[in-house]
């Protein structure tokens, strides 16, 4: 039994831990709150994005921690608006300022966006040149299908540390974690536990009868058996609230192990669908990611 927090090792070298913390919708004034509960409970790893308008409330966290900054991972995501060369090195520019860092530990395209993918391929040689600068320690992508990895991998030279996509026991992608395992990229799942769909109106796996059961048989919550399920098939996580107690049993998930029985149970209540379509066209909305 694992009962304690073990690191994933990035491509580059750089160690991430197996939970981190999300922060998307997070509203900018509670997210200074929200990270600085997560850091108190002990969570070294912080997913943040230029487009959640957030960044500060991170930065400021991490400075009123006092912890060092070699013991803090954070990780933020260009948006695709500022795709490009010149604008992705820009880019990288405005979230280090806004995080108040002069590096940043992982650096990510928030998604691919087909209809330009030239300046897709362009932001990522901007990520290329960062990591050559030791501006950042790693870099990777989000939400990109197989077809945008494979014309990525022929079109540039460091292969992405992650690919963040949407994994949780309805939509499990398993296609696409086959090819990031293949290719030794990290799949790092964003909302873990369902959480796209508790937005919404869709169904929750949070309340899955499958899942309920398991967790009863465990004494644990919903959200730490689908955690735990994560990790015992090697993604890591970056589970997100803004409330203490939730934020500290979603880091709970040290101390019991799920069978493989109870696994395959899981794994069998794939529904097949990602809330976030590869196509999307971005010259219809767009926000535009503000100045430090
Ligand atoms: P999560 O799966 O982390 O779920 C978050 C939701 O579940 C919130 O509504 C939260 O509410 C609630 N919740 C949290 N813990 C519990 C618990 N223990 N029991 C019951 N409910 C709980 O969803 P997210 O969509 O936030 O994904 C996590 C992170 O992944 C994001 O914050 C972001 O960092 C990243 N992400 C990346 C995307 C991308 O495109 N790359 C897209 C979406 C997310 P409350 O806060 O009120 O507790």
């Amino acid at each position: 039994m694992t009962n304690e927090q073990t690191t994933f090792t990035l491509g580059s070298g750089v160690e991430l831990p197996q939970i981190g913390f999300g922060v998307y919708q997070t509203p900018p004034e509670e997210t200074a709150d929200a990270v600085q509960a997560a850091l108190e409970t002990g969570y070294r790893h912080i997913d943040t994005a230029a487009a959640y308008g957030n960044e500060k409330g991170v930065g400021e966290a991490f400075e009123r921690s006092g912890l060092d900054r070699a013991d803090v991972f954070l990780e933020s995501k260009v948006w695709v608006v500022d795709y490009g060369y010149e604008e992705t090195l820009h880019a990288f520019e405005k979230s280090a300022a806004k995080l108040g860092v002069d590096q940043i530990d992982l650096l990510i395209l928030h998604q691919a966006y087909p209809k330009r993918f030239d300046r897709t391929i362009q932001a990522y040689k901007a990520l290329e040149t960062l990591l050559a600068d030791g501006k950042v320690r790693a870099i990777g992508v989000s939400n990109f299908l197989p077809v945008r990895l494979e014309r990525l991998l022929n079109e540039t030279d460091v292969v992405p540390a992650v690919n963040q996509i949407e994994v949780h026991p309805y939509t499990q992608q398993r296609e696409l974690q086959a090819f990031n395992r293949e290719h030794r990229i990290l799949t790092q799942a964003w909302s873990p536990i369902g959480g796209m769909r508790t937005y919404g109106d869709g169904d929750t796996p949070l309340k899955d009868e499958t899942i309920t059961a398991i967790a009863q048989t465990h004494g644990k919550t919903p959200a730490q058996i689908m955690l735990r399920w994560h990790i015992q098939e090697g993604r890591q996580v970056i589970p997100k609230s803004v409330r203490p107690a939730r934020i500290a049993e979603n880091f709970d998930v040290f101390d019991f192990e799920l069978s493989a029985d109870e696994i395959a149970r899981i794994d069998a209540l794939e529904q097949g669908m990602t809330m976030v379509p590869d196509e999307l066209d971005f010259d219809t909305f767009s926000i535009e990611i503000p100045e430090a």
